[in-house]
């Protein structure tokens, strides 16, 4: 039987992206295949879970939810795990949100059936420091179109234009109706950020690419 390594179980409603306030119980997974040089979830605790422990944890929140996030770190590193999860709650009548940095295309694969919504990252290479994930993520992008996707990119201030016109290509190419979100450095000085990000979005608009700016919502308010 697959175990996961689990960092928290906890409900609270959702700070990023395109169902900001939405109430959700959040499962957040330990470990990444990623190392973003801007990554603030650096976990150092988690507890083992088999999947019929998780679904039980799960059936204590007894509240009306939007959906259960799967967050991380990178879920799909439990690919195994979380096909029986899906299997133990598909008669539970939550939905399925899942968080991803968009790089783990044939887990991805194997589980999108079982899942309602993807908030999937664009790793641009100036924001991440992580190098081209483009190709990977065209392909992941292509997969999770068969499910509501939006698409969420860092900027930071030191990301280049030219990484903003590839995404905005390969969201053209592969899903025109999704959404990117441009999401600040929380870290970072916001208002230069917010005069780069003014500049994005405005740049986005011109090619036809709906594209937002959202914060983390629950750092400015508090909210775990
Ligand atoms: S993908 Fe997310 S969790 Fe993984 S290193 Fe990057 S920011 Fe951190």
């Amino acid at each position: 039987m697959s175990k996961a390594k689990i960092a928290e179980v906890f409900d609270s409603v959702q700070g990023e992206g395109i169902y900001l306030g939405e109430k959700q119980i959040f499962v957040r997974f330990f470990g990444c295949n990623l190392n973003c040089a801007y990554c603030d979830t650096k976990l150092d605790q988690f507890m083992e879970y088999e999947p019929h422990e998780l679904v039980e944890e799960i059936k204590l929140y007894r509240d009306k939810y939007h959906s259960i996030s799967f967050t991380g770190g990178e879920p799909l590193l439990c690919k195994d795990f979380l096909k029986e999860v899906f299997r133990l709650t598909a008669k539970g009548g939550h939905k399925h949100y899942l968080e991803t940095n968009g790089t783990l295309v044939a887990e991805l694969e194997e589980l999108i059936g079982n899942i309602d919504f993807v908030a999937m990252d664009l790793k641009f290479p100036t924001s991440s420091g992580m190098g081209d994930l483009w190709d990977t993520h065209k392909k992941f992008l292509k997969v999770a179109s068969q499910k509501e996707v939006f698409l969420k990119a860092i900027i930071c201030e030191g990301t280049k234009e030219e990484d903003l016109q590839v995404a905005i290509k390969l969201i053209k190419e592969i899903s025109p109706s999704s959404v990117l979100v441009l999401q600040p450095n929380s870290h970072e000085d916001p208002v230069f950020l917010h005069q780069k990000l003014s500049k994005y979005k405005e740049i986005c608009k011109q090619a036809k690419v709906i594209a937002c700016i959202i914060p983390q919502i629950h750092k400015l308010t508090g909210l775990k």
